[in-house]
Parts: structure tokens; C-alpha cells; sequence
């Protein structure tokens, strides 16, 4: 069923891309002379008239810090006023700038419903990742949990998983919970460069794939060999079929790599998956550390328990039956801060990646700016309700490169195509978040 509504429900809206840190993880440290740009109160304005009646969630954040815009309690303010009584208003912070003052203005106020800090440096551990002012920020995570008007928000702690701090993560969920922060997130780490593959603490290969992998007891690396060497040997036969005469008195050879090769193929393909070797052969060593993040999840599921704090967590082998774009099953969208209307945090700007051992050059992709057309026009578009009308079934509409060998032997498509195989664009057939591995606040 093709379902239209006029407006989503939740509206992300970057309030600049401009950030007081210098994160080794992020896409801004690769913007060495790049202009930033922060929203003027005039298009905020313009958005807000149109569509916050509308919707019940605006988010306040994209690539960088929202509180580096000098205005940014005049976005609060007008997004206030022009929300639904019970619509709600999220932003993300590195906490580093939301000192007393701020802190004091904004709850006062009421002009905020949660506040999420990012922090991923802990003690004793190094992080790629918000790793400066880590006093300055605590401090005032300190005071806004003790301020006399605390109970009117949500504050949550978002905090990105990866081999540098992983192992003190545990400890860091349990000093959080005993702060009695609301919620716990966690995320991946996106790739925006090749060293940070490196750090990444989850596989793109599917759960049902890897089951197989693991179940069939098979030695990889030998079964592949040997299949190649039976395909050599079928093309050399056919060759030979060619140029003889006497070619009836070939016997046909047995090839059993192949055929146990393409047994478990099509038990692959019953569960609706591919088998992705080249990955699986690059990961084995791997899934041992992924096995270890896995554990220390299930403690921390004990502490959210104990302390009454929820906590969100991402998968680390992620399930294909479950594959969803979060933007679509939330009904959610973004504004970037010069107005471009993008299907989600991904195509916000033109990034490199190092998925599934391939590099890319990804494009930022938009449907439309709402400087010049109005937010409706762009979100009922035919293109836009098209997309999202296909995101609706992933598995059924958008092929899946990380279980399919192709990719991590660099297939037009993956490396350097606009499109999928299927011919989808924009590319969304190699995305973590439709995989619940690196994850957006919505
Ligand atoms: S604080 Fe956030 S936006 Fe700023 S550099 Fe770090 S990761 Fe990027
Ligand atoms: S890239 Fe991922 S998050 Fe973005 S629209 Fe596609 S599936 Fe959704
Ligand atoms: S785009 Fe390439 S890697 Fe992805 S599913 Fe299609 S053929 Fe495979």
C-alpha cells in the first residue's frame, strides 16, 4: 500500500556544519578550506511556519555542532512557538559550549524537550572521537543533571563503539546509569577513512549469511580455491571441445568444490541471501573480537536493567530479515543548513567511505531547497514518495552489497555508480544504518 502524507513526522534540521572540535573520526576533519554555513533565522523561520504545526519531533542537528550557531536559542525560541503544544524538540550537542548560562536559559525556559552529550573518551582509553574538553564537558553534563528544572527534560548519552574504547565501555555505561541520565545510545563508527575500518566493531555480513558460513563446516579458503581450479579446468575442456573432433569421447570430469560450493548457495538463496567469501575470508579473524563486544553488551543489558536506565544498543552482526532505512520506518527527514531537503544523515554531504574493504566517493543527494520551493512540494514530489515508497520493502526493492562477493572486489557500482545494480538511485543498497550498525538520533 502506497501510503502519502503531507508532512513526516519528525523533522532533522542542521543548524550549521561548523564545530568548535577537530574529531579525527569525522567527516569535517576532511574539510580543510571548506566555507561552512549555518541556517539564517529567516529560512528557519520560513521552515517553521510551514511545516512544525505538522510534525510531533524536530531534531536540531547534522554535521557539526548546533550550539557554534550564534543563534541558536533563537532557533529554539521560534521552533517553540510555532510546534504543536506537545511537539517535542531534540538536539545533540559535544556539551562542550552548553555551559551554566545556556544551561540555566534553556531549561528556564522551556525550550527544549532532550539533550543528548556525545561522549566517547573515557578514562584510560583513546578515542577517535569527541576526545577534547572531556573536563569541560562533564562539568556541565554535572549541572544540568543537578539543575532544580532537570525533570522537564530527557537527557540522554550517546556514544560511539569502536576498538579503542570498547573495553571501557561497560564501566562507562555504569558511571553514566549511576548519574541517572534518562537513555544510553550507542553507535558504530562510520568510515569516512580507510585507517578507521580498522576500529569498526561490526561485519556488514549478515547474520543468516554468516550462520551458514559457520554451520557448513566448511574450510573457506580451500573450497574457493578448489572451485576456481574447477572453472580453469571446465573452460580449458571447453576450449578443447572446440578444436577436436574426437570431443564425444571427453568424459565429463566430477568437480565436488562446485558442487558443494552451489549447495550451500541455494541454501543461502532459500533464506533470501548471497554468500559473500571474499568478506567472510577478510572477517574470520575478526569475529572473535565481535563475539567479545557481544559479551560486554549483555552485561550492560544487566546494568540498564539494575539501574533502571535504558539503553539503546546498535548490532554488531546484523540481521538481513531486519534490514530498514531509519529515516523511512521513522517517518523522518532532513534539512541541511542552506536549505537542500536530503532522505537522511548519509547524503547530507559528498563523503569517501571504506565499506566492505572497497573504497567510494558517496554524493550528497537532494530532492529539493526549500528556499526555493515550499517543504511540501519537495516531500510529495513524485521522486521523493518514489524512494520512500521503495524503502518501505529494502529487502524487496534494493539489492544488499554487503553479502554479495561483488563488493569487496570492487564492482562498478559499489566503487564508483550513482545507482545500484537494480538501477535504484540513490545508492542505499550498502548502508549501515538500514542495518541498525551505525545509527542517527531521531
Ligand atoms: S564534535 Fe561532532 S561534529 Fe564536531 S568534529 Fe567531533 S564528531 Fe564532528
Ligand atoms: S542511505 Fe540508508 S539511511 Fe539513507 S535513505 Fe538509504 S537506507 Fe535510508
Ligand atoms: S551493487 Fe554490486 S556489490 Fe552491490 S549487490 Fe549489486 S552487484 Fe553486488
Amino acid at each position: 500500500m502506497i501510503y502519502l502524507s503531507d508532512f513526516p513526522k519528525i523533522i532533522q534540521i542542521e543548524p550549521t556544519n561548523s564545530c568548535n572540535f577537530s574529531c579525527s573520526m569525522c567527516l569535517l576533519s576532511l574539510w580543510k578550506n571548506k566555507k561552512r554555513n549555518s541556517i539564517s533565522l529567516s529560512l528557519f523561520e520560513k521552515i517553521a511556519k510551514e511545516t512544525f504545526p505538522h510534525i510531533s519531533r524536530l531534531v536540531l542537528y547534522g554535521m557539526g555542532e548546533p550550539l557554534t550557531h550564534k543563534k541558536f536559542l533563537d532557533l529554539l525560541r521560534i521552533a517553540r512557538k510555532y510546534l504543536q503544544a506537545e511537539g517535542k524538540i531534540a538536539f545533540t550537542t559535544n556539551g562542550s559550549l552548553f555551559n551554566e548560562n545556556m544551561i540555566n536559559e534553556v531549561l528556564e525556559n522551556n525550550l527544549v524537550d532532550e539533550i543528548v552529550f556525545s561522549c566517547d573518551t573515557f578514562e584510560g582509553q583513546e578515542s577517535l572521537g569527541h576526545s577534547m574538553a572531556v573536563t569541560t564537558v562533564r562539568r556541565n553534563l554535572d549541572y544540568l543533571l543537578k539543575h532544580k528544572k532537570r525533570c522537564s527534560i530527557k537527557v540522554g548519552i550517546e556514544i560511539v563503539v569502536m576498538k579503542k574504547n570498547y573495553k571501557s565501555l561497560e564501566k562507562s555505561i555504569q558511571m553514566f546509569c549511576n548519574k541517572k541520565v534518562d537513555f544510553i545510545t550507542i553507535s558504530h563508527i562510520y568510515p569516512y577513512k580507510e585507517h578507521v575500518q580498522d576500529e569498526m566493531m561490526y561485519t556488514m555480513l549478515t547474520n543468516e549469511a554468516l550462520t551458514i558460513f559457520e554451520e557448513s563446516g566448511e574450510k573457506w579458503d580451500e573450497l574457493i580455491l578448489g572451485v576456481t581450479r574447477e572453472k580453469f579446468a571446465e573452460s580449458m575442456q571447453l576450449q578443447y571441445r572446440e578444436l577436436y573432433k574426437y570431443k564425444d569421447k571427453l568424459v565429463k570430469k566430477e568437480r565436488p568444490y562446485s558442487e558443494r560450493y552451489n549447495e550451500l548457495l541455494s541454501k543461502a538463496k532459500k533464506k533470501n541471501v548471497l554468500l559473500n567469501t571474499s568478506l567472510y575470508l577478510k572477517e574470520k579473524e575478526k569475529l572473535e573480537l565481535l563475539r567479545e563486544l557481544e559479551t560486554i553488551f549483555k552485561k550492560i543489558v544487566q546494568i540498564s536493567k539494575k539501574s533502571g536506565v535504558k539503553v539503546i544498543l546498535p548490532d554488531i552482526i546484523p540481521s538481513f530479515k531486519n534490514r530498514e532505512c531509519p529515516y523511512q520506518s521513522n517517518n523522518a527527514v532532513i534539512i541541511r543548513s542552506d536549505g537542500e531537503v536530503v532522505p537522511c544523515f548519509k547524503y547530507l554531504y559528498d563523503h569517501p567511505s571504506y565499506l566492505d574493504y572497497h573504497s567510494r566517493e558517496s554524493s550528497f543527494y537532494s530532492f529539493g531547497n526549500v528556499k526555493n520551493n515550499s517543504f511540501s512540494e519537495i516531500w510529495n514530489g513524485t521522486d521523493f514518495t518514489s524512494f520512500r515508497s521503495k524503502l518501505r520493502n529494502m529487502n524487496k526493492n534494493v539489492p544488499y552489497c554487503g553479502n554479495c562477493s561483488f563488493s569487496t572486489n570492487n564492482c562498478f557500482y559499489v566503487t564508483e555508480g550513482q545507482s545500484d545494480c537494480w538501477g535504484n538511485e540513490p545508492f542505499c543498497s550498502e548502508c549501515p544504518y538500514s542495518l541498525n550498525l551505525t545509527k542517527c538520533l531521531l
